[in-house]
């Protein structure tokens, strides 16, 4: 059986990242607001929860890895503390300045593994992201992408939107 899903970006929809451009500490990690509130709704409604992010920061070497795995299993708990399960994080570790990849967005690797390893229906599934960069990667494969203003409460826009029946 395949699955919907409904991929979301990281920096500027899911944590505020208006003081800095990378974020990759717990303590700098502030979960914008509407963000509990949609995904509760999204993961009732079936949906399986998947971040697609960027962090070119790494290849900048202004974090490593092991900061990004150690962010992201902080994300997952907090979600989890709210009764969200988020299904996977993928992360781009490369950077467009350093060297070309396949992964980062607005390439669309990262959505093409997300959607084999969980046998994704793309005909069902969104992604939410604040960039052009994240809409394009969807379109790419023919998944409908949501652009929401960055930083903003996410459950307000959803909910002024065409898309406000995903949190019916
Ligand atoms: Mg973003
Ligand atoms: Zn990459």
């Amino acid at each position: 059986m395949k699955h919907k899903a409904i991929f979301l970006d990281r920096d500027g929809l899911i944590n505020d990242n208006s003081t800095a451009y990378y974020v990759y500490k717990i303590k700098d990690f502030i979960i914008n607001k509407g963000v509990f509130e949609s995904l509760k709704i999204f993961y009732d409604k079936g949906y399986k929860l998947i971040i697609i992010t960027n962090q070119g920061g790494i290849a900048k070497n202004q974090y490593s890895t092991s900061d990004v795995d150690r962010l992201n299993e902080y994300i997952k708990s907090e979600f989890s503390k709210k009764n969200i399960i988020i299904t996977d994080i993928y992360y781009c570790p490369h950077h467009s300045d350093i060297s070309k990849c396949l992964c980062r967005k607005p390439n669309s690797l990262m959505l093409e593994k997300a959607i084999a390893q969980h046998n994704i229906d793309i005909q069902q599934s969104f992604m939410i992201g604040d960039s052009d960069r994240d809409v394009e990667a969807a379109h790419k494969l023919g998944i409908q992408g949501i652009k929401t203003k960055s930083n903003k409460n996410l459950f307000d826009f959803l909910i002024n939107s065409e898309y406000a029946y995903l949190l019916e």
